[in-house]
């Protein structure tokens, strides 16, 4: 099996990051605001820190393009936060120190390069805060393409019993879905047209994050009557990926227009949704660019489909 030593780590690192966060949910977490506004919590650090640690263990010369870094965690007025963050992480690693715990976060600040992985500790940070859902996001890049990706989607039922799922994909061995507390993969697979209570579509719950009234009209001109289905995070691929949507729309929000998608909120999603059959690009067609930078530049948008709707998503995006 190819990458089967990467895929194993990859398991283990985001489910452990997960249990943090979960902890972290339990106790009800605090937002702290970032410097672009955005909210960051004490699980983002502690999940980054488990997951770099895990990776510069078994992979030590990969760089790792993280969402998170210590800059902030570590100045004086943070020592309170640095505390309960350390303290989150040694219930887990119980040796680690809060110098190992800034260092191994800081282990994210890699750069795109011919092979790296890229992570976002907490994927959907506003629906974390919200008890909603939410993703320990990590993918595998070689040469621009996304060779592995894990999600572990701590709020996610599992058909429709146990909470926590994760889902798993490697290039060109398919995607499968399995209970975050551990069980036998299943094998995902987008939904066909037949299936007409599962064909609906899948936006963020943040209105800011796109273009809801758009994305309503292009999911309508694919053919899709229902209303969306909205839910945070790269849940969403998760969604599409088990056949539970037929499409992920994410416009650009007209608040934003200068948006660029990060490489972190996609590369692990899109692997699996196109190991399951489906296809991921951006709102005219392209690619997805995990090549160049931590930022998707040339892309604007991102269309998520089944496969079969997409070319009509996209001729519809090109006429309204
Ligand atoms: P979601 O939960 O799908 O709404 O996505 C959460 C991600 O949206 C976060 O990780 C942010 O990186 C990203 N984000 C922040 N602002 C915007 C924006 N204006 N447009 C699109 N995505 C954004
Ligand atoms: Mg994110």
């Amino acid at each position: 099996m190819a990458y089967e030593k990467e895929k194993q780590v990859a398991i283990a690192a985001a489910t452990l990051a997960a249990k943090l966060c979960e902890q972290v949910r339990a106790d009800i977490p605090q937002a702290i605001e970032k410097k672009d506004k955005s909210p960051v919590t004490v699980a983002d650090f502690g999940a980054q820190a488990i997951v770099c640690q895990a990776l510069a263990t078994a992979f030590p010369d990969d760089p790792i393009v993280g969402e998170e870094d210590a800059t902030e965690l570590r100045k004086p007025e943070m020592a309170a936060t640095l505390t309960k963050v350390t303290n989150y992480v040694q219930a887990l690693l119980p040796d680690a120190t809060s110098e190992d715990i800034t260092n191994w976060i800081d282990r994210g600040n890699g750069k795109v390069s011919p092979r790296y992985w890229t992570l976002d500790p907490i994927d959907g940070t506003k629906g974390f805060l919200r008890q909603d859902q939410y993703a320990v996001a990590l993918a595998l890049v070689e040469n621009g393409e996304v060779k592995g990706g894990v999600l572990a989607c701590p709020a996610m039922s599992f058909d429709g019993g146990t909470t926590g799922a994760l889902y798993v994909a490697v290039r060109g061995e398919g995607a499968t879905m399995l209970p975050l507390s551990g069980g036998e993969p299943q094998p995902l697979k987008v939904v066909t047209s037949d299936n007409v209570a599962n064909f609906r579509f899948v936006e963020s719950v943040e209105a800011a994050h796109g273009d809801q009234s758009r994305q309503n009209a292009i999911a309508q001109a694919a053919g899709i009557t229902t209303e969306s289905v909205r839910v945070d995070s790269q849940a969403k691929y998760g969604i599409v990926a088990s056949g539970k949507a037929a499409l992920y729309l994410r416009l650009p929000s007209p608040k934003y227009p200068d948006y660029r998608e990060n490489i972190w909120d996609h590369a692990a999603g899109a692997i699996v949704v196109e190991e399951a059959g489906g296809r991921v690009t951006d709102m005219f067609g392209k690619p997805l660019n995990f090549a160049d930078g931590s930022k998707m530049i040339d892309n604007r948008g991102v269309v998520v489909s089944n496969g079969p709707i997409h070319d009509k998503v996209i001729a519809a995006l090109a006429d309204n």
